[in-house]
């Protein structure tokens, strides 16, 4: 039998530059901004969402310098373009594999590949799930971890909304905007988010709370109708009907890629010192894949700039 010649697969185009970022979120727009002004001309992969989590927020309150408030989006666009106007450049590409073993760095991704001197590692982090049936069959059909994005298509029906933080009752109050009706299910029968938000919500008359309460199950016919919510201190299970459910319980780093390669904690986020070092020199971090403490747009972007001004250090220290 006559077998075909296997399609050689033809090497990627390979660039070589002084300074990668990866993630195009405030810490890793900001990070290009300082190493774009050292004059390393950057390269930005975008990542597989360009901007990160706040380009998916309505409006940012607590930026300095926007007293008003300032959209996400149109945060992120400021953000870019300050840092293109210095020479960095944003591709839309992703990070697929890193090899860190030696310097320079050699980046995968889609399109081609990267040998970069110094590399900055600003991948942000994802929505955590509720791991409970139906969460994964009525994604996208009902169920929703961003508000902002998909707030719209529930004008006029009813949501649940899971979670005590700040996401939930940030996004919850966003959700009065469409929705008739938002029900706060949390856990435990006091919140973490803070008091100005858990005051705002309490006066608004959309929102209505569900304590010591878990979701168990989501359930619907194409779409989301209902949900069993359980008890956690009665232990008593009931039906509640709902057109939708929006989780926000918190967030998972993305750092898959960079795992056996560089020091984390047991939640994954990556371990760096106050000079956003990582446990590989010339690999720096900046923003939620390194804190899972402040995640704030503000305290990403002030790690971003603190890890551009590191790696230019580095690079002239080592050149
Ligand atoms: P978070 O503060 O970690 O809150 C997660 C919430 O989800 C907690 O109330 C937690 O309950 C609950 N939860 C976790 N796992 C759960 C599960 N399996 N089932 C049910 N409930 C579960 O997360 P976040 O609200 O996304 O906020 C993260 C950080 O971002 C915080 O530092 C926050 O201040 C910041 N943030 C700030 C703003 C702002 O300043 N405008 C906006 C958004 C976020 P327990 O309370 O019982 O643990």
């Amino acid at each position: 039998m006559e077998t075909k010649p296997k399609k050689q697969q033809s090497p990627k185009e390979t660039t070589q530059v002084k300074n990668l970022v990866l993630g195009s979120g405030p810490a890793g727009l900001s990070a290009a901004l300082y190493t774009a002004r050292a004059q390393l001309e950057p390269v930005v992969l975008a990542g597989g969402e360009y901007g990160g989590q706040v380009s998916l927020t309505h409006i940012v309150e607590n930026y300095p310098g926007f007293p008003e408030g300032v959209g996400g989006p149109e945060l992120t666009e400021l953000f870019k373009k300050q840092a293109e106007r210095f020479g960095a450049r944003v591709v839309f590409d992703t990070a697929t594999g890193v090899d860190l073993t030696k310097r320079p760095f050699r980046v995968t991704t889609y399109e081609k590949e990267y040998l970069a001197d110094t590399l900055i590692i600003a991948t942000g982090a994802t929505p955590r799930h509720l791991e409970i049936p139906g969460e994964n069959e009525f994604t996208g059909r009902g169920v929703s971890y961003c508000g902002t994005c998909d707030g719209f298509f529930f004008k006029d029906k009813e949501v649940v909304v899971v979670g005590g933080g700040d996401s939930a009752l940030e996004e919850g109050a966003f959700l009065t905007r469409f929705a008739t009706k938002v029900t706060v299910v949390h856990r435990r029968d006091e919140m973490r988010a803070s008091l100005i938000l858990q005051e705002r919500a309490k006066e608004n008359p959309k929102i209505r709370f569900i304590w010591d309460t878990v979701l168990n199950r989501i359930q619907g016919n194409g779409a989301v109708s209902e949900v069993e919510l359980e008890n956690l201190k009665s232990g008593k299970k009931e039906p509640f009907k709902t057109d939708g459910v929006f989780i926000f319980i918190g967030h998972s780093p993305n750092t898959q890629l960079f795992k056996g390669q560089l020091d984390m904690d047991a939640a994954g986020y990556l371990i760096a010192n106050m000079h956003m070092e990582t446990s590989v020199p010339g690999v720096f971090t900046a923003g939620e894949v390194a804190d899972p403490h402040f995640r704030q747009v503000v305290t990403s972007a002030g790690m971003g700039a603190a890890a551009g001004i590191q790696a230019t250090r580095f690079l002239e220290s080592n050149e």
